[in-house]
């Protein structure tokens, strides 16, 4: 696809909301009052924190908060980590629980231990609903219909948030939660004829597969926007091929208040929300920042969020700042596709095997439309996969050869150090659950 000219680009809609945000003059968003907005919010976050969270209190104990005005005063503060959250002892919520209006409980897959929980205020969802609002404006125009594949059955769940978001600026949303029978969503699309559709990437995908093995015309979508994992170089081009739209990505996590950065139609990275968060990328091994550009562990600090503030939280998540001004104009700072996550590749002693290296060789056979991948690590290292396709889809051989064009992958076969098994289901049913995607890993045998 094409990037198109930069006079040909709409002013980027992120940049107004930031700048009402910030209490700039009217005109083009600055940066120099960006960071000043940024850090002003940092000073007042972390003498809040300190006054208000017993865990704050200790970790940033002996901390000026007035004394933080340069990104170097930033790095000496010290990182929150999810295992913090985790823990929560001392806690880390600076308000009575009756204050807070939404907690949302992450169950960690693979680890053992409690659960991350997060705490809420009113505001904080008004917040949220706001920033979908002027994410999904770089793309959606009043009066689209827009078909959304995330849940929404609860109030505060993003389904509902978006939806709301929609109707705020009246596009005409139709909640089609999380795909359980994609066969079922696809006709279901085709009744409503979105010109926008949002949802996770394997959820998007499969509804799309389902609508193009039709007997009829699949359906044209003009722009699709994956949210919540990780959506691949193969997935986006299916995407494409199958529905002509345009893809566009959104970056976020709950920790973040679930948005946290949109591509604009340049598609050269996320414009992050910061008149609410601030960014940094650092060396996982040091904590150290790295020089722009190059890719290391995001962490954000939420700048406006009194319930559970997070301050330089570790997300796990591998990125880069993508150097230079975007071409749509906006100076609000862009993180690249995220490149993976820490720790949560598989160590087959030929390398790593991520979920985007099976991702990638999957989703780029048109029948396929999700999978789960199951590695048992120990005396006989077993990896195994259970693909779903579309009814009549997955020849094992097909399927099989994708997978061993996978270099570490085809190496620990090869090396007799890794045994492959290959289920397929022609059921057309997704395998995962809504959220990120990862190779479940038994250290059982
Ligand atoms: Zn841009």
């Amino acid at each position: 696809m094409n990037a198109p000219s930069p006079e040909h680009l709409a002013a980027n809609p992120l940049d107004a909301a930031a700048a009402a945000l910030i209490g700039a003059p009217a005109g083009p968003l600055r940066l120099a009052d960006l960071r000043r907005h940024q850090f002003e919010r940092l000073r007042e976050t972390v003498a809040w924190a300190q006054q208000k969270s017993p865990f704050y209190r200790r970790l940033l104990a002996g901390i000026d908060a007035q004394s933080l005005r340069t990104a170097d005063d930033l790095c000496r503060l010290p990182f929150t980590t999810a295992d913090d959250l985790r823990r929560n002892d001392p806690p880390l919520v600076c308000v009575s629980q009756d204050e807070v209006s939404h907690v949302v409980t992450l169950e960690t897959s693979g680890t053992q231990g409690p659960a991350k929980r997060l705490y809420f205020l009113p505001g904080d969802q008004v917040a949220t609903r706001d920033f979908f609002v002027h994410g999904m404006s770089v793309f959606t125009r009043p009066g689209d219909r827009v078909a959304i594949l995330f849940p929404g059955g609860r109030a505060g769940s993003v389904g509902d948030l978006l939806a709301h978001a929609l109707r705020g600026f009246g596009a005409e949303p139709l909640v089609a939660d999380w795909p359980q029978d994609p066969a079922a969503t696809a006709r279901a699309m085709r009744e409503f004829r979105p010109d926008v559709v949002a949802g996770a990437p394997v959820a998007v995908l499969a509804v799309a597969r389902h609508d193009a093995a039709g007997k009829h015309e699949p359906l044209r979508v003009r722009s699709a926007l994956l949210s919540s994992d990780r959506a691949g170089a193969s997935l986006r081009a299916a995407l494409t091929g199958l529905w002509g739209c345009e893809v566009y990505d959104h970056y976020g996590m709950t920790e973040m208040g679930l948005g946290g950065g949109v591509d604009c139609p340049v598609h050269a990275g996320y414009h992050m929300r910061e008149a609410e968060l601030l960014f940094e990328v650092v060396d996982p091994a040091t904590g150290a920042p790295v020089p722009e550009g190059a890719v290391g562990e995001v962490v954000v600090t939420t700048l406006t969020r009194r319930g559970l503030p997070l301050i330089r939280y570790r997300t796990g998540d591998l990125s880069r700042i993508v150097p230079g001004a975007c071409a749509c104009n906006s100076p609000l700072l862009r993180l690249d596709r995220i490149a993976g996550r820490l720790g949560a590749g598989v160590d087959l002693g030929t390398g790593e095997l991520s979920m985007a290296m099976l991702d990638e060789a999957l989703f780029a056979l048109p029948k396929v439309i999700d999978f789960a991948a199951t590695c048992r690590l120990g005396k006989a290292p077993r990896l195994h996969v259970d693909i779903a396709t579309l009814p009549g889809g997955g020849r094992l051989d097909a399927l099989r050869t994708a997978l061993t064009g996978i270099p570490v992958l085809a190496q620990a076969i090869a090396r007799r150090r890794l045994h492959l098994s290959i289920a397929v289901a022609a059921d057309g049913r997704l395998r995962t659950r809504v959220g990120k995607r990862r190779i479940a890993v038994d250290n059982a045998a």
